[in-house]
């Protein structure tokens, strides 16, 4: 299958993104001694540039990587790249902007003295939103039962790494039951997220969404709804542990990721949830959109 055009830029050097750019001896390949994030535009607008940014820095002193450029640096590799892709693709739409950061090459070996200098690469391409069918109808997700999300003391995941291993093989259980995206369970059986998005419930007390503690990433999105989207339309919100053998008391669901903003859940395996307009998701959801959009007229310099 021809892969669509994806620009990358590797240290500056911009490529298209089937081509090679790193190493055979870089660490990102060999360990996943990696990092990243993940934007995206709103109305042509990179949003939350400096929340994914500071995510970013965070992840990498959690690994000890130093990252030797400054963030405005970083933001003027981020807009060059946008603007190669939306001149070679011939494309207005909205972007999906990836920034890949890895420790390194050198000798093979684990210890991170071998490394010689973090390497990042810019990805660019359309923002792969959910269809206007699967936002009405709502996802079909799956509990996983062959992989678990990792425990807080074991590669935090909290930090955005190169590793999903896990999650990779919790979605290909999912997707092998039919199902759209998986729901990782931690060790002790309560939920944590999906395979890139965070999840929350509506249940008799409002909206519900596992701790930081549970084992998931702290999300962007996840954050904003906490505050301020969710108490902006009168939601009451908490973090709060949910166990599997819960679900069926909640009445809607739905995943909060910078890709695919609020995505309504339709199941979680036997377990049925509200869908449509008349809904506290279609109401948070409606309300994220404005705030992107806000967000997005705040920031003309963030213009792709
Ligand atoms: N959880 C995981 C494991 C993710 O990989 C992501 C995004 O990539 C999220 C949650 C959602 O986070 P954000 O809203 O910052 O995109």
């Amino acid at each position: 299958m021809a892969l669509p055009f994806i620009q990358a830029n590797t240290n500056g050097r911009l490529h298209a993104a089937d081509e090679p750019s790193i190493a055979p001896l870089n660490r990102g390949f060999l360990y996943g001694d990696a990092i990243y994030e993940v934007w995206r535009t709103h109305g042509g607008v990179i949003v939350t540039w400096d929340e994914h940014y500071d995510r970013l820095e965070r992840s990498a002193v959690a690994l000890h990587l130093a990252l030797p450029w400054r963030r405005g640096e970083m933001r003027t590799q981020v807009l060059r790249t946008a603007a190669a892709y939306r001149q070679a693709a011939n494309y207005t739409g909205e972007l999906y902007i990836r920034v890949q950061v890895t420790r390194g090459g050198g000798p093979i070996g684990l210890d991170v003295a071998l490394a010689d200098r973090a390497d990042f690469v810019l990805l660019v391409q359309p923002c792969p939103v959910n269809s206007l069918a699967v936002q009405q109808r709502g996802l079909r997700l799956s509990l996983a039962t062959g992989s678990r999300r990792n425990p807080v003391e074991s590669l935090n995941p909290a930090w955005k790494t190169g590793n999903y291993l896990n999650n990779i093989l919790g979605l290909q259980e999912a997707r092998a039951r039919g199902a759209d995206d998986v729901v990782m369970l931690n060790l002790r059986g309560e939920v944590t997220e999906a395979s890139t998005s965070n999840i929350a419930f509506v249940g008799p007390d409002g909206v519900v969404t596992p701790r930081l503690e549970e084992g998931i990433l702290g999300g962007i999105t996840r954050a904003l709804v906490l505050t301020p989207i969710a108490p902006a339309v009168g939601v009451p919100v908490r973090e709060a542990v949910v166990r599997a053998t819960e679900l069926s008391g909640m009445s809607e669901c739905f995943l909060m990721s910078t890709t695919k903003d609020i995505s309504p859940v339709t199941a979680i395996d036997g377990v049925n949830f509200k869908v449509g307009p008349e809904t506290v998701t279609a109401r948070i959801s409606a309300a994220f959109a404005d705030y992107a959009r806000q967000s997005a007229a705040a920031h003309p310099e963030l213009r792709t």
